[in-house]
């Protein structure tokens, strides 16, 4: 999986790609799809939602250019794969998923994994976590046609954030760096992800 998917389609960090080879992605998917764990595809999990394609969670966390000091917000906990892969790499990971049954199962999976530096919140992430705010990095991982406010507020200056941004069809992965308040925009490419709904449930609101 990291030869033939990550680093042969540009993934160069050493420490993304061993945080990768140490994240056991059978372990967060459906015992039935056990087989397809190291598959190039986003596989599905409960509540119809589903775990990244193992490339897009390299690329996104490559992107959030992690030295290990960092505290991390990721909206969309879902399996809890990606969680487990920022708890590697950064200092804090705060996580937030609308589903509580998805985020007690992956609670359940990175407690005993040993992870004792993720707290899973469930909420609506469109409105961020400000009671630990700023945050160094953010991720989304749901797409939304545009960077929910509440999400930029709560980054720091000098903060990396990653989303997949677009309608719901496909979106344009984007590192956005703040800089001064204001964002600096770079592409990753092309992606499809699940979308990011507000509480209320309407995944065409302005988030
Ligand atoms: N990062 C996950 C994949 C996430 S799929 C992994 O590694 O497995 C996207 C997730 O975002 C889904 O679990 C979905 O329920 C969640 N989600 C969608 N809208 C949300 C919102 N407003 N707040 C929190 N979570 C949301």
């Amino acid at each position: 999986m990291l030869d033939e998917q990550l680093t042969a389609r540009g993934i160069r960090s050493a420490r993304v790609l061993a945080a990768l080879g140490r994240v056991d992605r059978a372990y967060f998917v459906p015992d039935t799809l056990r087989p397809d764990a190291y598959a190039d595809r986003a596989l599905p999990i409960a509540c119809e939602q589903t775990i990244s394609q193992p490339y897009i969670v390299a690329l996104m966390t490559e992107a959030l250019e992690l030295s290990g000091s960092e505290r991390v917000l990721e909206i969309g906990t879902g399996s809890g794969y990606q969680a487990a892969v920022l708890a590697e790499l950064a200092a804090w990971v705060v996580t937030v998923e609308r589903h509580a049954e998805l985020s007690r199962e992956a609670a359940r999976r990175l407690y005993s994994l040993g992870y004792q530096n993720v707290s899973l919140i469930v909420g609506d992430g469109t409105l961020g976590w400000p009671e630990l705010a700023p945050y160094d990095r953010i991720v989304i991982t749901a797409a939304g046609p545009e960077v929910p406010p509440a999400l930029w507020e709560q980054l720091a200056e000098g903060g990396i954030l990653v989303a997949p941004l677009g309608p719901p069809e496909s979106q344009d992965l984007q590192q956005i760096r703040k800089i001064g308040g204001q964002p600096l925009v770079c592409s990753l490419g092309g992606c499809r992800f699940v979308p990011l709904l507000s509480a209320a449930g309407a995944s065409d609101e302005p988030a």
